[in-house]
Order: C-alpha cells, then sequence, then structure tokens
C-alpha cells in the first residue's frame, strides 16, 4: 500500500474542487499510473497558503507543513495548478524541496 498527499495552487482552490485529480487518482490514470496494481490511501489534500507566504516567518503555514513531513507518506503529487506559463510556481519549489529534504518522493504531476 501506498500513502499519499496531494499539493495544490491555492488560488487555484478559487474555481477547483480537487474533482480531476481525484478522478485520475481513482482511475490509476496520468501521474498516478504506477499505482495501478497497489492500494492507494490518500492521507492529505493541501495547499500552500497563498502567493507570498512564507515557511520562515508563517508560523501556521510551517506547521502544516511540518504536519504533512511527519504523515510518514511515500510520495507527494504536485498539482498542474502550480504551473504558470510553464513555470513551476517558486514557493512550491520551497515546499517540495522541504518534502524532499524530508525523505518524501516528490512528483510533479496529478491529472
Ligand atoms: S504561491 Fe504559487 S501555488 Fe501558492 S497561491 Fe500563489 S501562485 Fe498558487
Amino acid at each position: 500500500m501506498k500513502t499519499i498527499a496531494i499539493l495544490s495552487c491555492l488560488k487555484a482552490t478559487a474555481v477547483c474542487s480537487g474533482a480531476a485529480c481525484f478522478s485520475a487518482l481513482n482511475k490509476r490514470t496520468q501521474s498516478f499510473a504506477p499505482y495501478r496494481d497497489e492500494t492507494v490511501e490518500i492521507a492529505a489534500f493541501f495547499h500552500c497558503n497563498g502567493c507570498g507566504c512564507n515557511i520562515e516567518t508563517d508560523k501556521e503555514y510551517a506547521e502544516k507543513i511540518n504536519r504533512v513531513k511527519n504523515m510518514a507518506l511515500d510520495a507527494v503529487h504536485i498539482g498542474k495548478c502550480t504551473i504558470n506559463s510553464g513555470t513551476e510556481c517558486s514557493t512550491i519549489t520551497k515546499i517540495a524541496g522541504e518534502l524532499s529534504s524530508a525523505g518524501i518522493q516528490v512528483i510533479r504531476g496529478t491529472h
């Protein structure tokens, strides 16, 4: 069994229900295809705390990321909503680095 989480863009939550991510996960398509023969537990669906948020100065944001880091996850998938004009949001790149440093596999992509 794999335990995973999905990270998305806070701005995107204004228009996104997360349905496409969960559909791809449930059908084991696109970035979730490698789990085709596995049971997957989705342990968290979380997002950044908005443009300009900073893990070094925002205690609540740091607490959220630390909680995710301590969840014994196999992987965190990052939604394509975090890509703008072909470039990953720098806030997300920073979170991804934090997660990688904690030994969590970071996978760019959901649906
Ligand atoms: S910091 Fe990046 S991921 Fe977060 S809301 Fe802003 S654009 Fe979206």
